[in-house]
């Protein structure tokens, strides 16, 4: 008998017979009972989420995680970012089939960004499990570490370890506002494993997960559940447009040199440019680093812009339109330049491996659909470099989330779950 057919026998041993072997199914209150239970390490009173990276309450959720992992016949190995790798083993020996997302969340985050990607990976491994399916390839459950960097910056901080995108001392020497780093808190609850974080010492067959859609697509299609083809390009910078404070009531208006002015039409500019472009942009941060009264006029004008778009070549071409019409407006505004322009960080656009996305396609044919390219980056963009990945969005309320009010129905959440275990199955059975 070879290895994997003992170890195949040993997981399938306490489950009675008559169940083995029929078609795995998700069991719709189970999925959303857990997920429920599995928000009482960070629950707050308004009904959201606080379990920053790495902390008591996180720990707390990966180690419940692990034992119900391990209790349908899972091995599981921790990385030495504390990325959690649960497996169960297939027919075949070999990469796993993984189902990865985040447990962690925003300070005021809700209960389904990440979290319900992990729950419905064990709900999978749950529904194969009580129906003795073995799956040609072994499946995996992932917990990447550190996902949002609301406590160590950046984001997608444990796949971009695993996926060679981030050194492994990069990744442990982060520190949180406290100056702890992320080395200190996995030796302080024991996840730092002895395996190293890379794809090479834990290769992947491919990478599926489910995650709330976070936008307002489908809550407005009014459809439960979208192919996720791939992920926006983004860049970030920080521009200072400088002028010259001077007094309010002394200086006439034509003789002002004023940033803000400037600012103002540039905030325009950019929106009307991102439509012209079928991009995004965005200016999230507004300051300045003059000292402000409000009979003075400004001295100069700091903000970050953020442009989106899923074509790297579209992104370039909305990227050199802004910086012209920026340069143009400050050269017509008296007085005032364009004193620095820093590109701050940036993604190439993702697409999502046209396979696995199939596998997606037809395991979503039961429901209404749509199509997505992902606006919000996920560990799966880390996963995309390194093995064929694919992604589902569910429906989310009026597409809010990193907020308490982030919400899923519990149908939404069962789709959600069906849809995962039967792309799973369809890539497991094709490849
Ligand atoms: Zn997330």
């Amino acid at each position: 008998m070879s290895l994997s057919q003992s170890s195949t026998t040993t997981v399938h041993e306490d489950v009675p017979v008559s169940l083995r072997l029929s078609r795995p199914a998700i069991n719709a209150q189970r999925i959303n009972d857990t997920l429920q239970l599995s928000c009482q390490w960070g629950a707050t009173p308004d009904g959201g989420m606080n379990r920053l990276a790495l902390n008591d309450d996180d720990a707390l959720v990966r180690r419940w995680y692990i034992e119900e992992c391990v209790k349908v016949g899972c091995d599981v190995t921790v990385d030495a970012m504390g990325n959690i790798f649960a497996v169960r083993p297939g027919k075949q020996q070999g990469p796993p089939i993984a189902m990865g997302s985040h447990l962690d969340t925003q300070p005021t985050g809700g209960r389904y960004d990440g979290i319900l990607g992990c729950l419905a990976a064990l709900e999978v491994l749950r529904a194969c499990h009580e129906a003795g399916y073995e799956t040609k390839h072994p499946l995996a459950a992932i917990v990447w570490t550190n996902e949002e960097g609301a406590r160590f910056i950046p984001s997608m901080l444990g796949s971009a370890v695993w996926a060679g995108v981030r050194s492994l001392e990069f990744g442990q020497s982060r520190v949180d506002e406290a100056g702890v780093s992320v080395r200190e808190e996995l030796e302080r609850h024991r996840f730092l494993g002895v395996t190293a974080s890379s794809h090479e010492a834990i290769p992947l067959k491919a990478h599926f997960e489910l995650h709330i859609e976070q936008g307002p697509i489908l809550d407005a299609a009014a459809h439960p559940v979208a192919v996720v083809t791939g992920v926006q390009a983004f860049r970030w910078f920080e521009i200072k447009v400088q002028g010259r404070g001077s007094h309010a009531g002394t200086t006439p208006m034509h003789l002002r040199h004023n940033p803000l002015t400037a600012f103002c039409q540039m905030a325009l500019s950019a929106e009307q440019l991102a439509v012209q472009f079928g991009g995004l942009a965005t200016i999230g941060r507004v300051g300045s680093l003059a000292t402000q009264s409000t009979n003075c006029i400004i001295d100069d004008i700091v903000f970050h812009l953020d442009i989106r778009h899923h074509d790297d070549d579209k992104l370039d071409q909305l990227e050199a339109a802004i910086r012209e019409s920026f340069a143009k407006i400050a050269a017509e505004t008296l007085g005032v330049r364009l004193a620095s322009w820093e590109a701050l960080t940036g993604s190439q656009a993702v697409k999502f491996d046209p396979f696995a996305v199939d596998c997606v396609r037809n395991a979503c044919k039961p429901y209404p659909k749509e199509e997505i390219i992902s606006g919000a980056g996920h560990d799966s963009v880390n996963t995309s470099k390194r093995c064929p990945t694919a992604m589902i969005f569910i429906r989310c309320k009026d597409g809010v989330s990193h907020h308490p009010s982030e919400f899923s129905t519990r149908e939404d959440i069962a789709i959600g779950g069906s849809v995962l275990l039967d792309a799973v199955c369809r890539y497991d059975s094709a490849v």
